[in-house]
């Protein structure tokens, strides 16, 4: 096991990485931004280290900073956790010069699975169900016509490099399919550096769900089964839970064994989420591969009982898979709530400030996973996300009581937080029948 891990990240993930380091023995080292010198969980490092100013730019995003970090503490480690440099396979290839291991894949399976022309390419050859459509990158207007009338309309135009829900559009027919592969081409090389676009199959009506994987450096992989993730606006989650409601559980673990099949393939080492969207009559469509512990992580972690975090360092230095598929057994029902600092009644606008009162819930079941303390100031300069909720109870009924009733001891101020829409979607009526699709979300806030 290693000896010290740095921790490239700040935040609720950043105290739920060092909390998994001390569990298992491991000297935890933080980092730190100037806007975050204040942050209470740094208190519980064996070290912290200021790396810079306030925009990540300057701190989390820098890679010589971090490495610098990395050296005057001399850790063995990196773990890079969500967001910032966690999918970065030249931060990996960094790590591996300076002979510091990054708990995460290696820089040729991120760049396998995390390049979606290429993870499709993959994906196809492991039998991973991907969407129907353009085998590489389109280069040609009447390539994609020709393509789009095969499958048939609506298509989808992505960026291979895409991420964050950015560089999509929605073609219903030849005309705008015509007139958008170009622009989509330039809009994909400004905004990320490469311009290859691919189209496939766009569905109307679909649920995302995504399977966790677990890799190990010997060749073994295994899934934790799924997260219903179709709550969503703007393409950012906003609940999470597992078991998916209503889905056929052979169908799961079929889909489940294609992606530790896929991460194989890929020879991946770490935690991986294979992301699907299904349609109404419950056929799976690979959508993309993230390559690192997700936030929502925590959901599948309750219903396991597999400690994902740990698992991801235990991986990197070098351990087996301690357990088989058949030991993973999925045991009652988790939802999280992910508690942004906006207001829902104004248009999800970011309410970042000072927070007075922070009073938890507890009880059976209840999980938080929050950096907040009362009196923290939440920084202008980040992610909205100031906590997550977790609930876990024997079936989906109790675990959206328990959850509820929870959210309604959980008061925050004076900012505005997206707990009262959460309440109102525990008590929503299509959402408490189960399998509600992507767009839910959407059209119950018009
Ligand atoms: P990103 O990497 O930008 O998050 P994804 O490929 O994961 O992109 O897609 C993000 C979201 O866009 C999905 O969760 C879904 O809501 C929508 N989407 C993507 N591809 C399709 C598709 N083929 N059909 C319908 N919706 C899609």
């Amino acid at each position: 096991m290693f000896k010290r891990v740095l921790i490239a990240n700040r935040g609720e993930i950043a105290l739920r990485i060092l909390r998994a380091c001390h569990e298992l023995g491991v000297e935890a080292v933080c980092v730190y931004s100037k806007a975050d010198a204040d942050a209470p969980y740094l208190r519980l490092a064996d070290r912290a280290i200021c790396i810079g100013d306030a925009p990540a730019k300057d701190s989390y995003l820098n890679i010589s900073r971090l490495i610098s970090a990395a050296e005057i503490a001399d850790v063995d480690a990196i773990h890079p956790g969500y967001g910032f440099l966690a999918e970065r396979a030249d931060f990996s290839a960094i790590c591996r010069e300076c002979k510091i291991a990054f708990i995460g894949p290696s820089p040729e399976a991120m760049a396998k699975l995390g390049d979606k022309v290429e993870c499709k390419r993959t994906a196809k050859a492991a039998k991973v169900p991907v969407f129907p459509g353009s085998e590489g990158a389109i280069e040609e207007e009447d390539e994609a016509v020709e393509l789009a009338a095969q499958i048939g309309y609506p298509v989808i135009i992505k960026a291979s490099a895409g991420g964050g829900g950015r560089g999509m559009r929605v073609c219903r027919n030849e005309a705008t399919l015509r007139s958008s592969i170009k622009a989509a081409q330039q809009e994909a090389l400004a905004a990320f550096g490469n311009g290859a676009v691919f189209i496939e199959k766009f569905l109307e009506h679909a649920r995302h769900i995504e399977i966790q994987a677990l890799g190990d450096a010997h060749g073994h992989a295994v899934h934790l089964f799924e997260r219903d993730c179709s709550v969503q606006r703007r393409h950012q989650k906003l609940i999470e839970e597992s078991p998916a409601p209503g889905v056929d559980r052979k169908k799961i673990a079929t889909i489940g064994e294609s992606a530790a099949r896929l991460i194989k393939a890929a020879n991946y080492c770490g935690a991986a989420t294979v992301e699907f969207l299904m349609d109404e009559k419950q056929n799976f469509y690979m959508l993309e591969v993230n390559t690192r512990v997700q936030v929502e992580h925590p959901v599948t972690e309750m219903v396991t009982g597999v400690d994902i975090m740990k698992m991801s360092i235990r991986l990197a230095a070098g351990e087996h898979l301690p357990f088989k598929q058949k030991d993973v057994h999925v045991r009652g029902h988790a939802i999280e709530c992910r508690i942004n600092a906006e207001d829902p009644a104004r248009n999800f606008m970011p309410s970042a400030g000072v927070i007075d009162t922070w009073q938890l819930p507890g009880g059976p079941g209840v999980r938080i996973d929050s950096h907040v303390v009362p009196g923290y100031r939440v920084p202008p300069n980040y992610d909205s996300m100031v906590g997550k909720l977790i609930c876990h109870a024997d079936d989906r009924a109790q675990a959206i009581a328990r959850t509820a009733r929870a959210l309604r001891e959980f008061q925050v101020g004076p900012i505005k937080t997206t707990i009262p829409l959460h309440l109102r979607l525990m008590e929503q009526s299509d959402f408490r029948a189960g399998g509600v699709d992507i767009h839910f979300l959407e059209r119950l806030l018009k």
